[in-house]
Formats: structure tokens, sequence, C-alpha cells
């Protein structure tokens, strides 16, 4: 799905694929993890979608690309280790490493898209895909005229800002009783906050790895990023990381 992220004008280089070996014998995540993942997940309306080329979304048209936008964007970090496990579970060994080694910040086409347009990891896709297409425009103008004076005012123009780009008048609505509330969360940000802080509790960053990354980023942990960006952090061997990770990262242009 292509998703603005508000930095215009960057220039993505993109890093060649690492051989990246699957951890199988460990679990990226706890089953209560799990769980309060799939409740936050669970207060998302689904959709049934009637458009005319299923996954048109999920790839980049060539002025999505010139505008910076990103597919599977934001991916927050307790989601990668939700799907690292899905992904090691289901997928082949061949498909597995490919998506496993891909370190591509912006592919313009999602690694997870099939070829028949469908997702290769619907059980455990991101917030951000169950969220695109649910809220129509008229939905979105009505949300933020009912917040306004209730939530903060950046909080409104950041969901009319993210919303209105992911709008689709394809879909329809499989649970219309669940639209208020689900409106009600995507503005007060309550399911990223949930997300938030589920990944601080699960945070999965070895102590070696943390000091690399906190020496090259100056921060403690990145919550938000995207498939390949946390595929380098968490999976790239560690001496590549010593290595190479200061250059991803100058290149980097959609960790949060
Ligand atoms: S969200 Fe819209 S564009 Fe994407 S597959 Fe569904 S109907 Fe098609
Ligand atoms: S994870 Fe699935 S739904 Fe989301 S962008 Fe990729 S293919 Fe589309």
């Amino acid at each position: 799905m292509g998703f603005f992220n508000g930095l215009v004008g960057t220039l993505i280089v993109r890093t060649p694929l690492l051989q990246i070996a699957p951890s199988r014998e460990r679990r990226w995540l706890s089953e209560p993890n799990r769980r309060r993942l799939q409740e936050v997940y669970d207060q998302v309306p689904a959709v049934s979608c009637h458009c005319d080329r299923l996954g048109q979304c999920c790839e980049l048209t060539k002025e999505e690309m010139e505008a910076d936008f990103a597919t599977m964007y934001p991916l927050y970090s307790i989601e990668y280790f939700n799907i690292v496990d899905y992904v090691e579970d289901h997928f082949d060994a061949e498909r597995r490493d490919a998506v496993l080694s891909l370190t591509d910040e912006r592919p313009e086409r999602c690694p997870f898209l099939t070829d028949t347009g469908g997702c290769s990891i619907y059980p455990v896709r991101p917030l951000v895909c169950r969220t695109y297409g649910v809220l129509s425009r008229e939905a979105v103008e009505e949300t933020a005229r009912d917040a306004r004076g209730k939530v903060s005012a950046q909080w409104v123009a950041s969901f009319l800002f993210t919303e209105r780009h992911t709008v689709c008048p394809h879909t329809r609505i499989q649970a219309p009783e669940a639209l208020a509330a689900h409106a009600k969360n995507m503005v007060r940000f309550n399911y990223e906050r949930e997300l938030l802080s589920l990944g601080r509790e699960a945070a999965r960053l070895d102590e070696a790895r943390a000091a690399v990354f906190a020496s090259v980023s100056g921060l403690k942990r990145v919550t938000r990023w995207t498939w390949g960006g946390y595929n380098v952090l968490l999976r790239a061997p560690l001496a590549w990381l010593k290595k190479h990770f200061a250059g991803y990262w100058r290149r980097s242009t959609l960790a949060d």
C-alpha cells in the first residue's frame, strides 16, 4: 500500500541483499504479546475488496515513488516480530530466505504481495494494511470534525493527513457497527499507542546490536520502521552490522 511518509526528496540507495540465516529454533514474540496484538487488530473492522486489480494498493506508482510513499509502512516492531514468526512457520525455505534477506527500505512492491494480488501474510498483516480503505472520505472528515477540541489539534491534523491518503472507494465494510469506535481509535491514535507499548515490552535487540544501534543513531530503540530496516537491524550478521550499519542508517529515511 502506498503511504506518505512525510519526507520529500530523499535519495534511497539500495543495499545489496544480505544472506541472513533463519532462526527457527526460537519464537520472536511471546504468546501473551501475540494475543494482545491480535486484540488490537480485532478492533479494526474488516473490509472486502471490489476493485479491478487486487493488490494495486500494495505497490507504488511512479508518482508515489517520486513523492516518497512507502509500502507496508509504518511497521511497528511488535508487528515485525509477529510476521517473522509467521514467515518462519509458513513459508518454504526459498521464499522465507528471500523475504528475510530483503533490506530495501522502500521497495516498489510490498515483498508479501503475491502474483495474483493477494497478501501472503494476510493473518498477520500489519495495522496499516488493516486500516487501509476502512474509513470513507466522509467518515474521515466527520471524525476529524467531531474530534476538534476534544483531542489535540496536532492529532487531528495528523489523522487527516494520513487517512485522506488511505481512502479506497472500492472496499465494503464487513462490520459497520464497529466503525464509530474504530474512527475514534484512529483519531486518538489508540492502536498506535498500544503497539508502541507492546513493542517496548517485546524488545529483542541484544546487547551487541543495541550498542551498534545506539552509537550510530543516538537512540535507544526504533519503534516504527520498515520490513527491510528491521531485517538489517535484527537479523544481519553482527560483523556486517558493525561495518555497514552507519551507512545504512545515513541513507534511511523512515526510522522513527
Ligand atoms: S484496498 Fe482498494 S485498491 Fe486495495 S485491493 Fe482492496 S479494493 Fe483494491
Ligand atoms: S503486507 Fe499484505 S496487505 Fe500489506 S502491503 Fe503487503 S501485501 Fe499488501
